[in-house]
């Protein structure tokens, strides 16, 4: 067979791949990174070059299942749409919700958003993605006034200081680190890792500033108050394209909560660097000052003027393959659709473009409220589209009882083990990666196409087909009845037309008249193009806002001295439903590890090699030990992979607790109060 060009199924760097498929029943392919996407330019990391280990059938769900009997898709899709519907007759459609996933590609996303926004008649549809960068959507839309990331690889090309925040980019985002390396190969780039922890990424960094968890904002308030001080902003950029928030320099100069001797390093090398590119992830994002976190980084940019500047720019980084997507299309319960939000007159468009029955009145239930209102009983039917809550939400223990209590969880997915699917009702078999057909979004606005290499197994079929069949079911057949998933395309990239009315960047009705064939054959291209801002801020005024943000106060609990956070292993993704099934991936780190200081470690009585226990206010899990000089005093660190499903053991996310941020409602991963004991 004739190679395929495809798009990785993990991160959010997006990478382009050829796929070579031997056409057998044993689904072989040969994986490469494909050398004309501009995401990657070829290279490929660890987890997409074995990503062939990973297409088998063990463990696929092949049938749909109701109640816990084999049936037909008939059968299961009247199932839906009957218990969907009894719920909205007997509770209201607020007794209705769906929780989606970065996995899913955008025309499932869109078809998922419509069906509950438009037809249900509630904003109760979240994502995932709410875990993963919440709080850089709502930096940005505080900041620019629509969720627009203002940079593109290129620029790391470009940049003569890179800056990653809460980032361990050489295990999280591998091909970005290595553009960033050959970046620093020849211009001699300058690298400054923020993290509490000594990361892979910090060993390799020119200035690693091991900041306090959740100090990040008086960090960037203090370089802020300095390169104020040194007459290091840009007057004619602050000026004419900058609102400031009225008190927003009172109280700016504050303790930067590092070493001074590190703090004047930091300064003098942004001072030195104005190509500046500060890039900010997970570790910025999931915190219950998320949103201050991003406001912070991109206030100091507003500054002095770096960005929409070649090699300059606050850029947010994406966990998923497709979070951009779900932003987009509006799986975000925060958000209508296509970047619009619920005023009387972005309501009246969408409901006239959809010709929706009833549109929803105001945003739903963000994912730590939607599962309390499913544990409350509020929510009667939920449904759980590729993704596994009971493992990945914060307090999932919590999130078990939720799932066990619902009335109807209907989940959709494709392996049928999951921790999520042993509480269904009725499990939906959906195509994996290299069955799917669809787009993506990655970290840049770059939307590439995933294409099938392999004929569908079993019985299992693309989300947004199943979605349609559930809404053809519930009487609203004309508005779903979309041949394929190029009809879908085609009809969100038309109803950006309502988003590029307002004067937001997000414009994809150059695509809207797309032909089947061309959308067969698109190649990658990025919606605003890569200076989306450079010449009006979508909002009323056209500038850009500095928001005033301020450093929080730390508590202290004796009974839980710790600090606990969480990171992600180098070949490892989410849940390990996928990278679990690769044998060569597994050995990087074959079980979870509890990071910890020597000095913690000799006070608590934890030797390397043996086990401790953890626990919080939420829970307890037990971790293999690792004594760590790369761990700060005080702090423990454990990996999110682990379910019930792999090991019984080491589930991190039983520990945190339910606190959110409270713009983004992303929950507050890191800097949990926990105490070890050993084994
Ligand atoms: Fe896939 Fe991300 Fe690795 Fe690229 S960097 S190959 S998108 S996992």
């Amino acid at each position: 067979m004739a190679p395929i060009r495809t798009t990785c199924a993990y991160c959010g760097v997006g990478c382009g791949i050829v796929a070579e498929v031997s056409g057998g029943d044993d689904r072989g392919v040969v994986i490469a990174g494909d050398r004309s996407h501009p995401a990657n330019g070829g290279r490929l990391c660890s987890k997409g070059t074995h990503l062939g280990e990973t297409v088998g059938l063990e463990g696929r769900l092949l049938h749909p299942v109701v109640d816990g009997a084999r049936t037909d898709w008939d059968g299961a899709l009247d199932a839906v749409a009957h218990r969907m519907r009894k719920a909205i007759d007997e509770h209201g459609p607020e007794s209705v919700a769906f929780y989606v996933s970065g996995q899913l590609l955008t025309e499932d996303y869109y078809a998922a958003n419509k069906l509950m926004k438009g037809f249900i008649g509630t904003g109760n549809i979240d994502t995932n993605s709410r875990l993963c960068m919440a709080s850089a959507v709502a930096a940005y839309n505080r900041a620019f006034g629509e969720d627009v990331v203002p940079c593109s690889y290129e620029d790391l090309d470009a940049a003569d200081l890179i800056v990653l925040v809460g980032s361990n980019t050489a295990w999280c985002h591998p091909v970005v680190w290595q553009r960033i390396e050959k970046t620093r190969e020849r211009r001699g780039t300058k690298i400054v890792v923020i993290d509490p922890r000594r990361t892979e990424t910090a060993e390799q960094a020119d200035l690693h500033i091991p900041v306090a968890p959740d100090g990040d904002v008086a960090l960037f308030n203090a370089l802020l108050a300095r390169m104020m001080a040194l007459g290091m902003h840009d007057h004619a950029f602050l000026n004419g394209r900058v609102e400031v928030d009225p008190d927003f320099w009172t109280g700016l100069d504050c303790d930067p909560g590092i070493a001074p001797k590190l703090f004047e390093q930091l300064c003098t090398l942004v001072v030195a660097h104005p190509r500046m590119i500060t890039l900010f992830s997970q570790g910025s994002n999931q915190s219950v000052a998320g949103t201050d976190k991003g406001n912070a980084i991109i206030n100091l940019h507003l500054a002095t003027g770096r960005i929409n500047r070649i090699g300059a720019g606050p850029f947010s980084i994406t966990g998923q393959p497709n979070a951009m997507g779900g932003r987009e299309v509006g799986g975000l319960a925060s958000t209508l659709a296509c970047h619009l939000g619920f005023s009387e007159d972005e309501r009246r468009d969408v409901a006239a473009f959809w010709k929706a029955p009833q549109l929803c009145s105001g945003p739903g239930l963000k994912a730590v409220d939607m599962f309390r209102a499913v544990h409350e009983g509020k929510i009667k039917f939920l449904w759980v589209m590729a993704t596994n809550p009971a493992v990945s939400m914060p307090d999932s223990g919590f999130v078990r009882e939720a799932l066990a209590r619902c009335e109807t969880l209907v989940v959709s997915d494709v392996i049928a083990g999951t921790d999520t699917a042993r509480h269904a009702d009725i499990l939906l078999p959906a195509e994996a990666w290299g069955e799917k057909d669809g787009t993506v979004t990655n970290s840049e606005r770059r939307v590439s196409r995933q294409r099938r290499l392999f004929a569908s197994p079993g019985e299992a079929r693309a989300d947004w087909r199943i979605i349609a069949g559930v809404a053809a079911r519930m009487g609203w057949e004309a508005a779903f009845d979309w041949p394929n998933a190029a009809s879908v395309f085609r009809e969100y990239a038309a109803m950006t037309r309502l988003s590029a009315a307002r004067g937001l960047c997000l414009d994809l009705t150059a695509h809207a008249d797309l032909s089947d064939e061309a959308y067969e054959t698109m190649q990658p291209f990025q919606w605003g193009g890569e200076r989306p801002l450079a010449w009006r801020f979508p909002r009323p005024s056209g500038k850009a806002r500095m928001v005033t943000v301020r450093p929080s106060a730390q508590s202290f609990d004796r009974a839980f001295p710790l600090r606990l956070n969480t990171a992600r292993y180098r070949d490892q993704w989410h849940t390990m439903t996928r990278t679990g099934l690769s044998a060569t991936l597994s050995q990087h780190r074959p079980e979870p590890l509890l990071e910890v200081h020597p000095a913690d470690a000799a006070k608590d009585g934890l030797h390397d090699g043996g086990l401790a226990r953890i626990v919080t206010r939420q829970g307890s899990a037990v971790f293999r030990v690792m004594v760590s000089e790369g761990q700060r005093r005080g702090e423990i660190c454990v990996p999110m992979h682990w379910a019930d499903a792999m090991s019984g053991e080491g589930r991190a996310n039983l520990l945190p607790g339910q606190q959110v941020d409270p713009v983004s409602g992303q929950p507050g991963f890191k800097n949990n109060a926990a105490r070890a004991m050993p084994l």
